[in-house]
């Protein structure tokens, strides 16, 4: 099972994750992107600036 990369804690992937979703730690809320689904790879998500409009 993977970790998170900020608290450690047990991350559950969805069966139907898909690369490069988002999703949040469950421990410490830290958004978690899936960077890869093979090998599974998680890192926190960049941070996302509130002016990108539309
Ligand atoms: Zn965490």
């Amino acid at each position: 099972m993977p970790e998170c990369p900020e608290c450690g804690a047990a991350i559950t992937i969805p069966a139907n994750a898909m690369q490069h979703e988002l999703l949040p730690c469950p421990d410490c809320g830290t958004e978690l992107e899936i960077i890869s689904l093979n090998p599974l790879t998680l890192d926190r998500a960049p941070e996302v600036q509130e002016d990108w409009g539309e």
